[in-house]
């Protein structure tokens, strides 16, 4: 490939780009793709036409706040209107290469469109993520991911292209997965961070030591929180001997839309992808960089379905003072999903916060399950944990600890803690775990 292996970088001069000229290209790539949406995609011509706002109006990245946003909501209502991509499609079927779809876990599935400009842009990106966490042609590379519609299968072939050599092993069942670590001694792999916690558990009991028996160095993790909470990180790095590095992505735009570098402060965004704003959760009202709201994305570069002023659902913020990797590009530090999200007391919890707070206990083994639930016209919470076999303290004084624990963290108390023991919950799914059950009948939709 002709590229320099000690580099850190995947592509120099994009990623340290100073912010000014980054911004530029942000701000002409976000006038040709607005326009663009305006001329071919029905939806955009019309909510534009609706809002009084056009394409000329964009003079500078802020003048993009004009403009009226899309949820999960309108992708469904578009879907399928007018032709088989829909209204929000802004290039002929003709043109696409490749559709993913959304887990479908919130409603009913939406599908993302590529064309092969799209694609191959998304796959130069993944590639970018994986030499970012230190991946080189030499390493060995199991893709441990579903590969049946989602979002997240492709990016084998970002590593595939960086040069190195892909085990495309999608959602094997574990003795399958600890058999390839075993035979093959591959390097780094990418999963969700509570299958690799278990799937490190699993191969201790099946008599492997993943310290000495295999050779993973580095452990990609997605899907769910964890990776960005370090008490789950170390908890994982434990376990395997390895680095843990956690990637973002959204079935709407690509695999990984950003990474952890090596200081895991944070996950820089490609930001010549994608342009990032904050807003409060309730009013939409834009907020200052660096506070925390429901991150809104525009694609600055997808062509077959441009996404303007997207809301993801995500809480979480964006910081863009300098990182010490010498990436430019900002870093977004996700707090949890808008819908997880409770309110006790006038307090913000996500169940991140619960989780981080359960696995620095110790005495107990890490596994959690949370019920919200309403009562007296408000949210509530209880936690369901176990207890170590070998904890000699009684179920009455651990549930104690870890009330204080997450009181002292999240600032109210749950309204009880339930202690089993060691395997007495029944959390531990493969690939993704269910941790958390909502009783409450509000309504949260996005
Ligand atoms: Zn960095």
């Amino acid at each position: 490939m002709g590229r320099n292996v000690n580099s850190k970088y995947w592509d120099e001069e994009l990623e340290t780009l100073p912010r000014e000229e980054l911004e530029k290209r942000q701000l002409a790539d976000l006038q040709e793709i607005v326009q663009f949406a305006y001329d071919h995609a029905p939806y955009y011509k019309r909510s534009f036409d609706e809002a009084g706002v056009k394409p000329s109006d964009i003079k500078q990245l802020s003048d993009l706040q004009k403009f009226p946003f899309i949820n999960k909501k309108t992708q469904r209502d578009t879907q399928g209107v007018g032709s088989f991509l829909g209204e929000l499609a802004a290039v002929p079927e003709e043109d696409v290469v490749f559709i993913s779809t959304s887990s479908g876990s919130t409603g009913v599935p939406t599908m993302s469109p590529f064309t092969k400009k799209d694609f191959d842009e998304f796959q130069d990106t993944e590639s970018r993520w994986f030499w970012q966490i230190g991946m080189r042609p030499n390493d060995r590379y199991v893709h441990a991911l579903n590969f049946s519609l989602y979002v997240g299968g492709p990016d084998v072939i970002g590593a595939q292209n960086l040069g190195a050599l892909c085990i495309w092993g999608g959602t094997l069942p574990s003795e399958r997965l600890l058999f390839i670590l075993k035979t093959y001694q591959p390097t780094v792999i990418w999963t969700s961070p509570s299958y690799a916690w278990q799937l490190g558990e699993k191969a201790l009991k099946s008599g492997y030591d993943p310290k000495k028996d295999f050779s993973i160095k580095k452990i990609i993790v997605a899907g769910e929180l964890g990776g960005s909470i370090d008490a789950t990180r170390k908890a994982i790095e434990d376990i395997w001997g390895a680095e843990v590095f956690d990637f973002y992505g959204l079935s709407d735009i690509f695999g990984a839309c950003a990474a952890q570098c090596e200081y895991h402060d944070g996950l820089h965004i490609a930001e010549n992808h994608i342009l990032v704003e904050t807003v409060d959760i309730h009013t939409g009202e834009i907020l200052p960089p660096g506070e925390t709201g429901e991150l809104v994305f525009t694609t600055l570069r997808k062509h077959a379905r441009p996404l303007i002023r997207f809301r993801t659902g995500d809480i979480g913020r964006i910081d863009r003072t300098p990182c010490k990797c010498g990436r430019t590009h900002g870093r977004i530090h996700i707090l949890g999903r808008k819908d997880d999200m409770f309110i006790v007391s006038a307090v913000n919890v996500f169940p991140s916060d619960i989780e981080a707070v359960i696995r620095e206990q110790h005495g107990i083994t890490g596994e959690y399950l949370i019920r919200i639930f309403e009562k007296d016209f408000t949210s509530k919470y209880a936690v369901e944990i176990e207890k170590n076999s070998d904890n000699p303290k009684d179920d009455a004084a651990v549930a104690d600890e870890v009330s204080a624990a997450l009181k002292a963290r999240i600032g109210v108390k749950p309204a009880s803690v339930i202690v089993h023991p060691d395997g007495g919950l029944n959390t531990r799914s493969e690939h993704k775990s269910k941790r958390i059950i909502d009783e409450r009948k509000l309504d949260y939709s996005i």
